[in-house]
């Protein structure tokens, strides 16, 4: 009913019909935020600089450069103080207009940025810019992640996801190659997940396999014999079942995916800025359903960008606006407006997406399983895996609902490996009795506490607000699919290749859990 009253293409209207994003038109001294306050004077004037220079030619930027500093040092020879510099470079101030503003650039940020660019209809016609705040993404899931991709999910729209995923990663330097840069080296290790299933939860996943075969997955079962033979170091006690992928399954490096979609999208033109998005501005119409309910539309006009160490904010006049925040998308989903309202309407349905605190722990074990080692998953939901060559490993184990840690910060629980992840691993793989924890690190899961799926597409009040967030431990290898599903929605008004539709944010409202069983 939702649906019908709220057509998923509101959004491309309006992009359509401002296609281009105006330049210039920016007067030195004239800024007015959207209360229409007039600049403070200092700030907005320097913005000027930065658009100026880019608008005028290279003589006027010399002159311009020149006042500029002749007026720093003016200011500083007044000012006590000797490092207060009032003026400063103004040039990563985010552009007065563009098409579509993506807020977080993690993996799923960008691969929408990137995709956005490779599906419009003519080089150019869209300006894009990815808002992120911490550009060292010192506490983005993306870098904390473990890097992992398989294909043994419980649900045909992951398993699709991991698939394409798989084959994006197999020709990241035909999709990613930048003119004169080197290629990318993702490190890839394909050596497979092994997960196992006690004797409660081996008919599930005979159940899962046959999913993933049906979707193209090369999975293979084996037997308790089976496993010991292949791989002699496992302890098979309590374990009924196991499933072995045999192709595009294994690791790779984050922190290059992450670079290289970077540098790729920088490429294509889309824009950057280090900031805070912090608020939006919004209109609201009141309409009533096709059941004579009323219900608010929102659309946002503008989105605010608080800059790094400033308490200056620039705002961004926009058509779309994509929230991919990762653990932290559900404060973005505030700001505009979503989850406000009476509790049991689309209105008061919030985005069920939090951080959820995960450890990573890193061992040595000179004993350890050889180079033909998968990524393990136990019984018990303890993991691990190779980390190099060295006789390395890393791994965890999610935390229970009620073991979950305080997600307020980041610091490391080395007790929750002794107590909770160690005894696992020594059980099944008994060489693991003389590991040595080395190092350690945590990191947030974008946890959607719903279903632990991710949330895909347009929000049907906010129409202008599309989703890219919510992955629950699965967001890395699934960013190339769902930036295609995101860019192909907002640009074409639907799901093209891979159908999301069971994602997307309505679900909430309407009850309809989509549960994914293989979280790790
Ligand atoms: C320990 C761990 C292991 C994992 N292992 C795997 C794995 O093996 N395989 C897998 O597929 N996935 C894994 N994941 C999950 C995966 O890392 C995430 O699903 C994925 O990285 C999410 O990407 P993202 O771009 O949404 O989030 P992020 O990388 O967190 O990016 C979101 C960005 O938004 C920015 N931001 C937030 N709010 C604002 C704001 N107001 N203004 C501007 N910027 C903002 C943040 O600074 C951040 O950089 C793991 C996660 C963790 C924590």
């Amino acid at each position: 009913m939702i649906r019908r009253v709220l057509p998923h293409d509101l959004g491309r209207g309006l992009l359509t019909r401002r296609p281009g994003t105006r330049r210039g038109g920016f007067s030195l001294g004239k800024v007015e935020d959207d209360r229409g306050h007039c600049g403070s004077g200092l700030s907005p004037t320097s913005d000027c600089v930065s658009f100026r220079t880019r608008n005028h030619g290279p003589h006027w930027q010399d002159n311009w450069d020149g006042k500029v500093s002749e007026i720093k040092k003016k200011i500083k020879s007044i000012l006590p103080g000797r490092s207060c510099d009032l003026l400063q470079d103004t040039s990563h101030l985010p552009p007065e207009h563009s098409d579509v503003v993506i807020v977080g650039g993690g993996v799923l940020g960008l691969s929408v940025a990137y995709w956005l660019k490779k599906l419009e209809s003519r080089r150019g016609a869209i300006r894009v810019l990815v808002v992120e705040r911490d550009h060292t993404y010192s506490q983005a899931s993306t870098g904390l992640s473990v890097g992992g991709i398989c294909q043994q999910f419980s649900l045909p729209e992951n398993i699709q996801l991991s698939l394409f995923s798989a084959s994006f990663l197999r020709n990241i330097n035909e999709y990613l190659a930048v003119v004169d840069a080197p290629p990318l080296d993702l490190r890839f290790s394909p050596s497979g997940y092994l997960l196992l299933a006690s004797e409660k939860d081996a008919a599930a996943m005979e159940s899962n396999v046959k999913v993933q075969r049906q979707v193209g997955a090369k999975i293979s079962l084996m037997s308790p014999d089976q496993l010991r033979n292949k791989f002699p170091w496992i302890n098979t006690e309590g374990v009924a079942l196991a499933s072995y992928g045999m192709e595009d399954e294994g690791w790779f490096d984050p922190w290059c995916l992450l670079q290289g979609l970077r540098r790729k999208v920088q490429s294509l033109g889309v824009l950057f800025c280090q900031g805070e998005v912090t608020r939006f501005v919004s209109s609201s119409q009141r309409m009533l359903t096709t059941d004579d309910k009323a219900v608010v539309l929102k659309r946002i006009h503008k989105v605010h960008v608080k800059m790094d160490c400033s308490l200056e904010y620039q705002p961004v006049e926009c058509a779309i606006v994509v929230n991919a925040a990762g653990a932290w998308s559900a404060q973005i989903a505030a700001l505009a407006g979503i989850g406000e309202g009476p509790p049991g309407t689309l209105q008061g349905t919030k985005l069920p997406v939090e951080p959820r605190k995960r450890y990573v722990y890193v061992w040595h074990c000179p004993q350890g399983p050889g180079l033909e080692t998968p990524l393990v998953a136990d019984t018990s939901g303890a993991y691990f895996r190779r980390e190099g060559l060295g006789s390395n490993y890393l791994g965890g184990r999610s935390p229970t609902e009620q073991e979950e840690p305080d997600p307020a910060n980041l610091e490391v629980d080395h007790d929750f490996f002794q107590d909770n992840v160690w005894p696992h691993l020594a059980l099944r793989i008994p060489a693991f009795e003389t590991l040595k924890v080395q190092s350690a690190w945590a990191g947030y899961y974008d946890y959607n506490t719903f279903d632990q799926n991710g949330v895909v597409g347009p929000h049907p009040l906010v129409a202008n607000m599309y989703f890219a967030t919510g992955f629950s431990g699965h967001g890395l290898q699934q960013a190339p699919g769902v930036g295609r599903a995101v860019a192909e929605m907002i640009l074409k008004g639907r799901f093209q290749t891979i159908d999301l539709s069971p994602f997307l944010f309505t679900r909430f409202y309407l009850g309809e859990k989509i549960q994914e069983n293989n979280i790790i």
